[in-house]
């Protein structure tokens, strides 16, 4: 039994599944997940001493690559001066001036400690805003883990073949509604009947969790137009895209400015960190100004703090964001030419620092297109990649994430090693 078998079974024994977070677990691909050592640049090294090319990136907080040099400067310096408070610092003020100046639709926010906080307080603070009940979401969209958003959620439960969770009232769910992304009509149609009971509609604005989906030009209008019309809280949950597709999040690039955004991966750094901001008017009903209840003992954490503004300090540095897209393009042309090669049916997409793989003629456009993408060559391809040296999310719904530490030379490996794994699968 090799090292990665022996601490699954130990890891067994003592936290349910072996891990802390479902889609660790391999279950969508089978076969034993990789206990991880060490990472650096684009590599990970699980326990077997095993190098791989990763392109999780920790599920997208590692833009800048995994152990920057500066980012762990930044780290260790702030944890000399102490691991936490629970008092204010300048340090919190200069990362939130440093996020409104990025994101366009943010001229206040909150920092918390994960994309499921940012996202739980956003609805909490819409329905407060606006007086009423009734959110919207779309099915294969995931916002984090909150009671009244596990419907129909994306990645980890899809995978698992279950649509909700267990052990969630359903009188905690009976006024989430779960339409179809890029149904312009339904969404229409819903806004006609019950438009002046909805508080708001959150959305991945570009989908994530069921592998990459792009929205439409007409669907992300609908979205704004409607919310407006109706007095709704349009919520981008950029806790994916967020200095991820470009430097503005998937709102510099729709053009649309939200009223609120979630952020969370990126603006930590690889630290626990996470944010939502949006309009003045709307923050204002958070506590202790308003009656809109929202806390955290860790809130604002130093150490993740100072990891994030190193992390959004490099990323603002000349050619960031025009080098990962072009690192991304390079990758996706090489295994769209590889597949062809070898005559799988194969498609993919990307935006910026953030990509899909799809075995499909075509990327998807919802949900529904997604589940008729064909698995079982994704789990052919994951396992083939992976024995191979090059990591990939174990769960054909999941998007992937191109780092600044990916070099062409890193790129071009890959290609070869997916060339390889596509012959084989022919
Ligand atoms: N929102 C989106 C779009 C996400 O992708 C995720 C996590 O993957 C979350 C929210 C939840 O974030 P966290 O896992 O930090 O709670």
């Amino acid at each position: 039994m090799n090292r990665n078998e022996q601490l699954f079974n130990r890891a067994k024994a003592i936290i349910p599944g072996g891990v802390n977070s479902p889609v660790r677990a391999f279950g969508s691909v089978g076969g034993i997940p990789r206990f991880i050592k060490k990472a650096e640049g684009a590599y990970v090294w699980d326990e077997n001493d095993l190098r791989y090319i990763d392109y999780v990136g920790s599920w997208g907080p590692a833009i800048v690559g995994h152990a920057h040099p500066e980012v762990i400067e930044a780290v260790r310096e702030a944890a000399l001066g102490g691991l936490s408070f629970g008092a204010p610092t300048e340090a919190e003020i200069v990362i939130a001036e440093e996020i409104a100046k990025i994101m366009p639709g943010v001229e206040q926010l909150r920092l918390v400690s994960s994309g499921t906080e940012a996202t739980m307080s956003a609805i909490r603070l819409a329905r407060g805003f606006t007086g009423r009940d009734k959110i919207i979401k779309f099915e294969g969209c995931y916002h984090g883990h909150s009671d009244s958003l596990l419907v129909k959620a994306g990645s980890g439960l899809l995978t698992f073949g279950n649509p909700s969770s267990a052990g969630v009232p359903a009188d905690f769910t009976k006024h989430t509604l779960v339409l179809s992304y890029n149904d312009v009509t339904q969404l229409e149609e819903t806004f006609a009947q019950i438009g002046a009971e909805i508080a708001c509609v959150i959305l991945e604005p570009f989908a994530g969790n069921m592998n990459l989906v792009r929205p439409s030009e007409a669907f992300i209008t609908a979205l704004r137009t409607l919310t407006e019309q109706h007095g709704a809280v349009l919520i981008y949950d950029e806790v994916m895209t967020g200095f991820r597709v470009a430097l503005g999040g998937a709102q510099s690039l729709h053009g649309i400015t939200p009223d609120l955004t979630t952020m969370g991966k990126v603006i930590g750094g690889g630290m626990p960190l996470a944010a939502f901001g949006g309009r003045a008017d709307i923050m204002a009903c958070i506590s202790p100004l308003g009656g809109v209840y929202q806390a955290g003992t860790l809130s604002g954490n130093p150490v993740a703090v100072a990891a994030g503004l190193k992390t959004l300090e490099i990323i603002q540095r000349p050619g960031f964001y025009e080098q990962l897209s072009e690192r991304t393009g390079q990758l996706l042309a090489g295994f769209n030419a590889a597949a062809a090669d070898a005559g799988i049916t194969f498609s993919s997409d990307s935006i910026g620092g953030m990509f899909g793989l799809y075995f499909a003629a075509q990327p998807p456009q919802s949900y529904a297109d997604m589940t008729r993408s064909d698995t079982d060559a994704f789990k052919r391809f994951f396992h083939g990649m992976l024995n191979r040296g090059v990591a990939f999310g174990p769960s054909a719904y999941e998007a992937c994430f191109m780092s600044a530490a990916h070099t062409p030379e890193l790129i071009e490996e890959t290609v070869a090693v997916a060339r390889d794994v596509f012959a084989d699968m022919a």
